[in-house]
């Protein structure tokens, strides 16, 4: 079992007795739009939930022209997203964070830094 597994279910429990920010209300939205016009379903979907920092950052990337971005985002901060990358932001447990380190101990320069 992984970290983020864990990680996901504790979220759930979290949340399960407040009330759910507008998932629905995204789907709605993005069915009114032509479907290859959102990123996350013409590519690998895969790489919204990638480890590697190189997708993660492609992600968000393809995030900024979605015609939904500013809701998906919305949307995403008031579920406080346990993981991911949506509307354009990387969520680790519920929180925007800048970028996805790199799996590994960080290198003894980095570690001092
Ligand atoms: S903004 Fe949301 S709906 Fe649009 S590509 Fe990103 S994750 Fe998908």
């Amino acid at each position: 079992m992984t970290i983020s597994v864990l990680d996901r279910r504790a979220a759930d429990a979290r949340t399960s007795t407040e009330p759910q920010a507008p998932l629905g209300a995204l789907h709605d939205a993005a069915a009114g739009v032509l479907e290859e016009l959102l990123p996350c379903r013409v590519n690998d979907a895969e790489l919204w939930f990638a480890e590697s920092p190189a997708d993660v950052e492609q992600a968000k990337a393809l995030c900024i022209g979605c015609p939904v971005q500013a809701l998906c985002l919305d949307g995403a901060l008031e579920r406080r997203e346990p993981w991911g990358v949506w509307g354009g932001e990387l969520f680790l447990q519920g929180v925007v964070i800048p970028r996805k380190r790199p799996r590994g101990r960080p290198r003894k320069s980095e570690a001092a830094a």
